[in-house]
């Protein structure tokens, strides 16, 4: 494989690929580093095909994902990885979102369709797959919510012992999709970087592979694959413009990571996108510091209902802000009554309901089109990382509904003769 060792982003100092994650020397991040000079030996087109050949999940990427045994194969001892498959997901032409918008190309990257709902089952697979390559019989997370289920339903699926770290004022829906799985759910009294703090002693002490501490630098990689998935989707094309929500700021820059490499291997052309970064005003440290010109310094304390999105204090947030710079792009954030708003505008143009983190997203885009950082003439791409029956309140009580007796009667006084509800639609 083409993984070949740990390096720390700040002093470059190289580690061997164990479950570490700071520098000794400076306490930078590490971070994996790859030799793909073999995989492009049979040129582009070869590998196109050897990548439009593999399974239909994340591990068509295999070659780019910090894993040292090969591509997993239908059987032996890489089966492992195919336990809880995700990835592909669909990305959708939303002509009547962009319409609305005044632009010409928006698509919608779907990472609800994963298998637990969520953008974080691929970094997931690829902490837990990485986990028992190491020997870990206990994987663990410190959580926001999604990742959670994640973890809790990967482990399931592996048939590893795991323990879900969370905020104890979480969704309802996201603490019965995380318990349901059989995993040790703590509840913490704090916020998410309470939870962390805990996460990082723990993970000191014990044997456990926690997937977004001891072994974030394989996590992290994860997200890659979004990126890969929509080059591809777009006919290993690159697209202009993407805007991708921030919590720790991991996703973010870890998009932007995979389309960088693919064009350095020549897999894809032209100029790598425009990133956009998107946060909750009720937490918004990363979009606070681009704002100011700054660097990202005090932790905030949340208040948002984007809880997936709750990061006071968010480890990627200095990279996520150099990669917004570089590209050209920007760090915004939006209020709650945007949040549901971006909610019902994605959902009631393209059919498609998010989780208040895709809220964010969506209204950071209408937020971009109104002020003109758009050129009409863009490709847009717009990643819904969460599914919206896991943020029921976000809705509750936004539209309304009549509730009549079974008769013709009964519906022309209640609906029909309503104007609200008369309506033709649009
Ligand atoms: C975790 C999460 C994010 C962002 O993750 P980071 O990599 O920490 O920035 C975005 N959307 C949803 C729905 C999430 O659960
Ligand atoms: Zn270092």
């Amino acid at each position: 494989m083409a993984v070949s060792n740990l390096q720390c982003r700040e002093c470059k100092a190289q580690y061997p690929l164990d479950a570490l994650y700071v520098c000794e020397r400076c306490f930078g991040p590490l971070e994996v580093i790859y030799d793909h000079s073999r995989l492009v030996e049979g040129g582009v087109n070869e590998l196109r095909r050897r990548i439009q050949g593999g399974p239909q999940n994340i591990w068509r990427y295999a070659d780019f994902l910090p894993l040292v045994d090969g591509p997993p194969g239908p059987s032996g001892r890489l089966a492992s990885r195919t336990g809880l498959p995700a990835g592909c997901t669909p990305l959708i032409r939303a002509d009547r979102l962009a319409k609305r918008l005044g632009l010409r190309e928006v698509w919608v990257k779907n990472d609800a369709a994963n298998p637990t709902h969520s953008f974080k089952d691929r970094v997931v697979s690829v902490a837990a797959a990485r986990a028992r390559e190491l020997g870990f019989q206990v994987i663990a997370c410190a959580s926001t919510g999604n990742l959670a289920n994640s973890v809790a339903a990967h482990a399931a699926a592996l048939g590893l012992d795991s323990y879900v770290f969370i905020p104890a004022d979480l969704e309802e829906q996201k603490v019965l999709a995380t318990g349901v799985y059989g995993t040790k759910l703590v509840a913490v009294k704090g916020n998410y970087d309470d939870v962390n703090r805990l996460c990082t002693e723990l993970s000191a002490e014990r044997d456990w592979a926690f997937v977004n501490v001891n072994l974030r630098p394989y996590y992290a990689e994860g997200s890659k694959t979004l990126a890969y998935e929509i080059s591809e989707q777009l006919g290993f094309e690159l697209p202009d413009r993407c805007v991708v929500p921030i919590a720790s700021g991991s996703l973010f820059t870890k998009i932007a990571k995979g389309f960088a490499e693919w064009r350095d291997l020549g897999l894809v052309d032209g100029e790598l996108p425009t990133m956009n970064g998107a946060q909750a005003q009720g937490c918004s440290p990363v979009a606070n510091a681009f704002a100011s010109g700054h660097e990202v310094c005090r932790p905030v304390k949340p208040d948002t209902i984007a809880k997936s999105l709750a990061i006071g204090n968010p480890a990627d947030g200095p990279y996520a802000l150099e990669e917004a710079r570089c590209s050209g792009g920007s760090i915004d954030a939006v209020s709650d009554d945007e949040i549901r708003a971006g909610i019902a505008l994605l959902a009631q143009t393209t059919g498609v309901f998010t989780e208040t983190a895709g809220g964010v997203t969506t209204a950071v885009l209408a937020k971009l089109a109104a002020r003109g950082d758009i050129d009409p003439s863009e490709r847009v791409v717009l990643v819904i990382t969460g599914e919206g029956l896991k943020t029921l309140d976000a809705v509750r009580g936004t539209f309304e509904y009549s509730e009549i007796d079974p008769t013709v009667e009964q519906f022309q006084t209640h609906v029909e003769r309503i104007p609200a509800f008369a309506g033709t639609g649009s």
